[in-house]
């Protein structure tokens, strides 16, 4: 239960206090029910949890955290985001169809590619940026999924717009909120049906572990996805749920450094001669922009970049020392990721061009760092791709 009629600050909902989880000894840190299984008072009686892959407490205060975060009723965390939309998956039967969107996370894709059609699901890929996606729609047709911003494109998508057409077809609208965190955006207040996360990201925010959620608003909907979670096994374990928690506990004053590291990096980016084009939504001539500015309470931390060349991508990624070359986002420290070989390795090369990942595409998810050092790294590195 996550008590949406608490009426507090997002900052203040970010500590956790005040949720339904007893802890009869009122540790100020939650404790960690490292326990797979719980003890019966007597037969047909239970003190409300029986067996950890099912139910656990400190999952469930981290899903009470969650489902605030989210203006939801419920969240189910998982042990990581892929299994979170795995699990949601698991909803359809084969021969139903889903519309998805044209620039996704490179896993979702290859879930929705390689797993979910073997299974006898249909996918329409749409750009549902510029498409509300109503002429694909069947009466196979059971759920529209997205990201907005779109990684790494940063294509902004109406969720609004595209709820009121889903709702009056009764087909789900799923929105991966991984890039925004609940602290910039809320899609179920848009409309949506379900949000997904990966709390690896932004939600974690420390790079130090993998986990998802969905988040929901309809009790039968919930129900199903428990019900899901404990068939499959795959919810989130008592340590990295406390991790989750902790990472948490920061969220809103991560997100705001973050996001002003952000803007100021991508003005600079702007003004460097190798760089060719720099695709950041907080920039008012982003196509998304206005969009935006009414669906969210901020632009992220995310900047997607073009080099002149892929030699110039060798040598920033080769050289970086301040940020590091990695995949994944959303953590304290800032992320230099090469989308072409790392998140969409495993697009076909058509779709990629198609998109624009092309060989010189660099995507940064800045981190809370110092911006001064940042930028005087930024600098180093072009000094050195220019000689
Ligand atoms: C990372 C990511 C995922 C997958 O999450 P994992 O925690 O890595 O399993 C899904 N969607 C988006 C947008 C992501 O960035």
């Amino acid at each position: 239960m996550s008590d949406k009629s608490w009426n507090v600050s997002f900052e203040t909902k970010c500590q956790g206090m005040n949720l339904d989880v007893e802890d009869k000894y009122h540790a100020i840190s939650f404790p960690i029910y490292q326990t797979a299984t719980f003890s019966h008072p007597g037969l047909g009686e239970s003190n409300g949890y029986d067996y950890s892959r099912q139910s656990n407490p400190t999952r469930s205060q981290l899903e009470s955290i969650l489902a605030r975060l989210e203006n939801g009723n419920a969240a189910l965390a998982f042990s990581s985001g892929m299994s979170a939309i795995a699990t949601l998956f698991e909803l359809f039967e084969p021969g139903d169809h889903v519309i998805i969107d044209a620039d996704l996370y490179g896993g979702s894709v290859r879930l929705f590619d390689r797993v979910c059609r073997k299974c006898g699901l249909q996918f329409s890929r749409v750009d549902l940026s510029t498409d509300d996606g109503t002429a694909y729609i069947s009466d196979k047709t059971k759920a529209v999924y997205l990201e907005t911003p779109t990684n790494p494109m940063m294509h902004v998508t109406d969720i609004e717009k595209l709820a009121s057409v889903t709702k009056e077809r009764g087909i789900l609208l799923v929105v991966d909120n991984t890039f925004m965190s609940p602290y910039f955006q809320n899609p179920l207040d848009l409309g949506a049906d379900v949000v997904v996360h990966s709390g690896t990201k932004f939600i974690g925010g420390h790079h130090d572990t993998i986990g998802g959620f969905l988040v929901v608003n309809d009790k039968g909907l919930e129900e199903k996805l428990r019900y899901l979670c404990t068939t499959l096994g795959n919810a989130m374990s008592p340590f990295d749920s406390w991790l989750m928690i902790r990472g948490i506990r920061t969220l809103a004053i991560r997100m705001e450094r973050a996001e002003k590291n952000a803007g100021t990096i991508a003005r600079h980016l702007r003004e460097c001669p190798l760089v060719s084009k720099v695709i950041y939504p907080g920039f008012s001539d982003h196509p998304g922009y206005e969009l935006m500015k009414k669906q969210a309470r901020g632009f992220g931390a995310m900047i997607t970049f073009e080099v002149d060349s892929p030699e110039t991508v060798r040598t920033i990624l080769d050289n970086a020392q301040l940020f590091y070359f990695a995949e994944s986002l959303g953590g304290t420290e800032t992320l230099i990721t090469y989308p072409i070989t790392q998140t969409h390795a495993e697009i076909p090369d058509e779709q990629k061009m198609k998109i624009g990942i092309t060989d010189r595409l660099l995507r940064l998810s800045v981190g809370i760092e110092g911006v001064d050092d940042l930028i005087t790294e930024i600098d180093r590195l072009f000094a050195l791709a220019e000689k």
